[in-house]
């Protein structure tokens, strides 16, 4: 049965992540339903937009992290990262940076060297993906999802790809390795595509167009920017697209716990929160210089 929409929504105004992301957020911050989205946590959207050439560092310094994942999905330009556990590299177009965090990394986001010299559109999404009680302080790990590892199951007629980057669409699974069940799949339509997407009832389920218009479960078209909430109410999703477009499908098994979000850290309870800012003091979260 297909789900009946809950809400669509355009992201908060957009505001600076250092000064190289100029994101629009959709939560938790924009709206109160962190608990709507989990295991989703946040997430920012830099919608298409030209930097020019530089030569100077643009993006965000040296910060940490603990009690969750960070997937960067890169569209257009390209990032460059490093962190404490000593992984870095670049994140370009088709591919995802997915980070856990766990239990503390220290770690910087810029646009790449190159890419800041020549300048130009830079595309790109930011989501946080909770982490249950038990794996909060799991060891930090980096899996870089090139864009050959992320496979794409074809849609009927030639109209597009399905690119499954966590969790599965119909036999195709995709190569991140998550704590709890997480379905993101990037869809690239052509006009006239369907998709099918299958989405245990229980799943909090949604979708962020990036580019083009689209129907979803029948709506009137939504643009580009729009995030449409499902309700948990059937087990289905149908997008249309009505022009070449660009989607984020979100699809996840609800973290059924404490939450409490003080910055960079989410964690169960207001000790955990007071005990990661007195790690990060201390220094327990390792060494990494800008
Ligand atoms: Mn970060």
């Amino acid at each position: 049965m297909k789900r009946t929409i809950e809400r669509v929504f355009q992201g908060a105004p957009d505001h600076w992540v250092g000064d190289g992301f100029h994101v629009s957020n959709y939560f938790p911050a924009a709206t109160d339903f962190e608990k709507r989205m989990s295991p989703f946590f946040l997430l920012d959207y830099q919608r298409p937009e030209k930097y020019e050439p530089t030569t100077l560092k643009r993006g965000v310094g040296t910060h940490p992290h603990r009690g969750f994942e960070t997937v960067t999905i890169a569209y257009q330009g390209s990032v460059a990262h490093h962190d404490s556990a000593g992984n870095g590299g670049v994140i370009n177009p088709g591919e995802v940076q997915w980070m856990t965090a766990g239990g503390g990394i220290l770690h910087n986001e810029y646009h790449e060297e190159k890419f800041a010299k020549a300048g130009g559109i830079l595309h790109m999404i930011q989501i946080w993906v909770n982490l249950p009680k038990k794996d909060k302080l799991a060891a930090p790990k980096y899996q870089a999802l090139t864009d050959a590892s992320i496979k794409e199951a074809k849609l009927a007629g030639g109209k597009g790809v399905v690119r499954v980057i966590s969790g599965a669409y119909e036999e195709t699974e995709g190569p991140a390795s998550t704590f709890t069940p997480a379905h993101m799949l990037d869809l690239r339509l052509k006009p006239g595509a369907k998709a099918r997407l299958p989405t245990p009832k229980d799943y909090n389920t949604a979708l962020l167009v990036l580019q083009g218009k689209v129907s979803a479960n029948g709506s009137p078209a939504v643009s580009e920017g729009e995030f449409v909430l499902f309700k948990n109410d059937g087990d289905e999703v149908v997008v249309d697209a009505l022009s070449e477009a660009i989607v984020m499908f979100l699809s996840g098994a609800p973290i059924e716990e404490p939450l409490v979000h003080y910055g960079p850290f989410v964690m169960n309870s207001v000790d955990e929160i007071n005990q990661a800012v007195e790690d990060y003091n201390n220094g327990k979260f390792g060494y990494l210089k800008d």
